[in-house]
C-alpha cells in the first residue's frame, strides 16, 4: 500500500530494527513509547485494521508471536497488549499493528 509507513518498513524502503520477525510478522519498537517497553507487533501484508483481517491462520501466528517475543525479552509475565480499531478509538496508523506495552 502506498504511503503507508508500515509497509515501507515491512519492504525495507524506512529501516527499522526489529526486535522479533515471523515468517508474516515483524516487531518494531514504538517512536513514542508510551511504557518502559513499548513494542509494536505488525503483519507484512497491509491490513487497515482488524476488520479487514479475515486470514484466522495469521491470527494464530500473531499470538504464538506475541509468546515468542514476550519470552525472548523476558517480559512473558508482565505486559498487556492494544489495538485500537478504527479512528474512533485513536487509531492513528491505518495498517493493522498490535501495541505490547510492559512496566519491565
Ligand atoms: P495507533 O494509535 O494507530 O494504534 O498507534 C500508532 C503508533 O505507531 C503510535 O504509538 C506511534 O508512536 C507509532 N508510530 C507512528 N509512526 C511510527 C514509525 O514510523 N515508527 C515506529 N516505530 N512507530 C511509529
Ligand atoms: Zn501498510
Amino acid at each position: 500500500m502506498e504511503n503507508c509507513i508500515f509497509c515501507k518498513i515491512a519492504n525495507g524502503e524506512i529501516k527499522s530494527e526489529f526486535v522479533y520477525e515471523s515468517k508474516n510478522t515483524f516487531v518494531i519498537k514504538d517512536l513514542n513509547p508510551k511504557a518502559k517497553t513499548h513494542l509494536l507487533l505488525i503483519p507484512k501484508e497491509h491490513f487497515e485494521n482488524l476488520n479487514a483481517m479475515e486470514n484466522t491462520q495469521l491470527a494464530g501466528e500473531i499470538l504464538e508471536t506475541i509468546h515468542n517475543v514476550t519470552r525472548k525479552l523476558g517480559i512473558e509475565d508482565n505486559y498487556r497488549i492494544q489495538i485500537n480499531n478504527g479512528k474512533g478509538a485513536g487509531q492513528e496508523v491505518f495498517h493493522l499493528h498490535i501495541h505490547i506495552l510492559s512496566n519491565k
